[in-house]
Formats: C-alpha cells, structure tokens, sequence
C-alpha cells in the first residue's frame, strides 16, 4: 500500500541540461524542511522567494526560487515546497539527495496528481485531462485539455448525475409509500424525467467522442493501385517528404505510417503498398499488411488515377475493403484531365476531385475527412475525453433505456437508474476501483 502522508519529492522538469530545473515536494508539516534547505525561518507561504539551497554540511549547492504551499492550499491539499534552482542534471541530483537525507521518498510516477485527488483537488476526469494536456498534439487537443481540467466535463456528468439522483429519491420515495397511490402522478414525471436524462446523456455521450477522437486521433489508410498517386497524397497531407514518389509500380513496398493533424484532429495516415496481383515475395508482404492495416481504419481512401478512369484492377481492390469502412473515392490527377476540384455524392459514395502534385482540392478533401469521422468542431462545447468514458456513459445510456421500457415497475426502475448512476460516477471517480486509479497513475511521469 502507498502511504500517501509521507513527504514524497521529485524533479517536476524533463531529464537533461536546460535554463532552469524544478524539484517538488508534497507532504505534511514541510515548513521545517524548507527552513533547513534554505537555512532561513522567513520564509512566507505563496510567496516567491530568492534563497540559497545547502547541503547537510552548510555548503551551497545553488540558488534559485523558493516556494512554499501550505496545506490545503496546494496542488496536492498537502504542504507542497517547489525548489527552482539552475537546470544541471548534477545540481538537481544534489537538491534531491538533500530531501531524502531530510526524510522525503522518491515520488512514484503520478503521485502528485493522485494525492490531489485523494485530497478532493481533483476529480479523476481532471487528473487525466492533465496526462493529456501534457501530451497534446494540437492547439485544439490542448485547449480542449484545459477545459476537462478546469472541470468542464466533470460539471456535465455532476449536473446530470444530479438529476439522476433527484429521480432516484422519487423512485425510491414512491417504492416506500405505496399506499400513498402517486402512481398515477409518478408515472408522467418519470416518463418526462426519463426522457430529458436519455436526450442529455445522449449529448454527453457525442460530445465525449469527439473528445475521444482530440485525444486519440483516427487512422486514416490510403488504399489503390500503384502510381496512383497514395505516396504524393500522404506528402502533400503531411506537408513533407515521407515517403519516396516515383514513377515506378510498387515504389511503396511496406506500409508508411504518418501522424498528421487535420483540423485539429491527429491522425494516422497509412500509406499502403500498391495493391496488385504480384509474384515479388516482399512486395508480397507489403500488400499483406496494407490488407491488415485496413481492419484498423476508421477511414480509407480510396486513391483513382482520374487520367486513367476506373480500372478493373481499381474494383478489385475495392472487394478487399470491408463494406463497414466509412470511405472516400479520391480521383487524383485533375491537372491532367483540367476537371475542377469538386466534392460530388455518385451512388451515395462521397468522390473528391484533387490533384497532390498540383495541390488541388486538398482543402475540401480534408473537410470531407474530418466529417466522416464525425468531427463537428464547436470550440464552446470540446473537451478531451477518453476511451473508458464513453464506455461509462454508453452503459448509463443502456439503463437509462431499460428503465424506460420498465417505468411502470419502479423497483426495476430504481435498480436500472442506480446502475446507470454508478456508472456515471466512474468517469469522476466517485466510484472507481483501485485496479483503475492504479492504471490511469502509472501513465503519469514522475513530478506530476
Ligand atoms: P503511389 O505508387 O500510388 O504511391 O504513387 P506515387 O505517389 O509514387 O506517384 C506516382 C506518380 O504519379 C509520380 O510520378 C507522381 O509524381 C505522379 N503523381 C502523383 N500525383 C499526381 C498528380 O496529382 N498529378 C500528376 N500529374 N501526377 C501525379
């Protein structure tokens, strides 16, 4: 078991040589360790202070910022001392030798933000918002972060968990009182009730994914026939040279993986070996994994050399892709044939007229990806969200839904709004196992 009363430190700032370095420390009663680093009793909690840092013998190991939390007004509700001093690698190990030798133990990776949220600082939505604003790979991701962590997400998950506990207490209310014959007025309020739960849930539930989709990003696979242009594409999107563009067949003999933002949304853009009957053993291979590859895609683009028209070999490799694969008809190579750079729906498919090389229609054909992936960019409402909430939510819908088709058995009823209520309260954390705190701390680097 961790003891989380222990004073615990560690350097807040990445490994190597920079400006200036931070070491952090979180525990209870610290005044005394801030006076005997700093050799000084004046020191003023929230303040920033020049001071110089000693070691065990009184010699100065550097200078730099002192500041001093005290509790609960600290990130972690604990004393918290943050030691600014010169970004060395030796200083900051020398810093830190002197808070073990002064009691403290190396902070395990999270355990800053995990007492933050034993303390009641943090929820466990924010607390995850902060690993993802950490690792934000777009301004969009980023500021979607900071609302989660400001509480954003967690305000719509209390105020609907409020009114599931309003409903709740009538149930369970009505259940005790039977004599009392409120059926009849129960079951309208219910129905009603039920009704705006199922249509905010419903929100949520798009909302998060789309926080889902700022924090993961989507795989993108481009598919097609040799020489129609997949390489040209992947360049043109990822604005660079990755990947080599000649004119020989099969050039593209392994697949080609690009991360890219589009909108705001990463993505990973899978080049694809140029699908074709073949005897190349290697080339083999390379078509292989583009088939695997395209069971992870949330989207494929179907690559068409528009000079050339739809080829045989074109709905062969159309077969490959499974029908459940959202997917856009690229025709490449307009500035051969002089057609415009149009987004047109043939046979309820989507089919977007571009050029790579001439840089044409690569704005409409990036629109048209972040639609299918269902991305409605509404800045006033994003929040980063992850996996395991909209699986969360998706079970509170479930009940929400069987307690509809129950209403009129309200002990039914009541069962199905506690589940759907307890699974709610796990995206915050209100109601979450060990099991799982203990997997969303160990993604933490050490100091936060
Ligand atoms: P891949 O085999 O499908 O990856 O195709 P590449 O990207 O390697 O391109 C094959 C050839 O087509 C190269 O010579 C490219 O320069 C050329 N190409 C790609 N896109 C266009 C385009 O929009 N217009 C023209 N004219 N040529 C293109």
């Amino acid at each position: 078991m961790m003891n989380n009363q222990e004073a615990i430190v560690a350097v807040a700032t990445p490994a190597g040589y920079a400006g200036v370095g931070v070491i952090r420390i979180s525990g209870n009663n610290l005044l005394p360790m801030a006076q005997t680093i700093t050799l000084t009793n004046k020191i003023k909690p929230r303040y920033c202070q020049y001071s110089h840092f000693y070691d065990s013998h009184k010699q100065e190991i550097d200078s730099g910022l002192l500041l001093f939390f005290q509790a609960p007004h600290s990130f972690t509700g604990q004393d918290v001392i943050e030691l600014q001093c010169h970004g060395s690698p030796m200083v900051l190990q020398m810093l830190l030798k002197r808070c073990l030798e002064l009691g403290c133990r190396l902070a395990q990776p999270g355990e800053f933000s995990r007492r933050a949220y034993l303390n009641g600082k943090l929820d466990l939505v924010q607390v995850e918002s902060i690993i993802d604003l950490i690792h934000a790979e777009s301004e969009l991701s980023a500021r979607s972060a900071t609302r989660s962590l400001q509480g954003k997400f967690s305000q719509y998950i209390n105020h609907i968990s409020e009114q599931l506990i309003k409903l709740r207490m009538f149930v369970e209310a009505s259940l005790d009182f039977p004599e009392e014959d409120i059926e009849f007025i129960a079951g309208a309020k219910i129905n009603e009730q039920l009704q705006r739960l199922q249509t905010e849930i419903t929100q949520l539930l798009a909302n998060s994914n789309q926080g889902v989709l700022l924090n993961n990003g989507a795989n993108i696979v481009i598919i097609g026939r040799p020489n129609v242009g997949k390489s040209s594409l992947l360049n043109v999107l990822a604005n660079e040279e990755v990947a080599i563009v000649t004119a020989l067949a099969g050039t593209t003999r392994d697949i080609i993986k690009e991360r890219v933002v589009i909108g705001g949304v990463a993505f990973n853009l899978i080049d694809t070996a140029g699908i074709r009957e073949t005897h190349d053993e290697v080339e083999k291979i390379g078509i292989q994994r583009a088939l695997d590859a395209l069971t992870n895609a949330e989207i494929c683009l179907i690559l068409l050399d528009d000079s050339v028209g739809i080829t045989q070999e074109d709905k062969q490799i159309l077969t490959k892709v499974a029908s459940t694969i959202p997917r856009l008809f690229v025709h490449n190579k307009i500035d051969l044939t002089h057609k415009a750079a149009t987004v047109s729906l043939l046979d309820n498919a989507t089919h977007v007229f571009i050029s790579a090389k001439a840089n044409l229609g690569i704005d409409k054909l990036k629109e048209q990806i972040l639609q299918l992936v269902g991305f409605n960019h509404n800045p006033r409402d994003t929040f980063i969200a992850r996996t395991r909430h909209v699986e969360a939510i998706q079970i509170a819908l479930q009940h929400i839904a069987t307690a509809f088709s129950n209403w009129h058995n309200l002990e039914i009823l009541a069962e199905e709004l506690r589940y759907a209520h307890n699974s709610l309260s796990t995206i915050t954390g209100e109601f979450t196992s060990d099991d799982l705190l203990g997997e969303i701390f160990s993604n933490f680097c050490i100091g936060k």
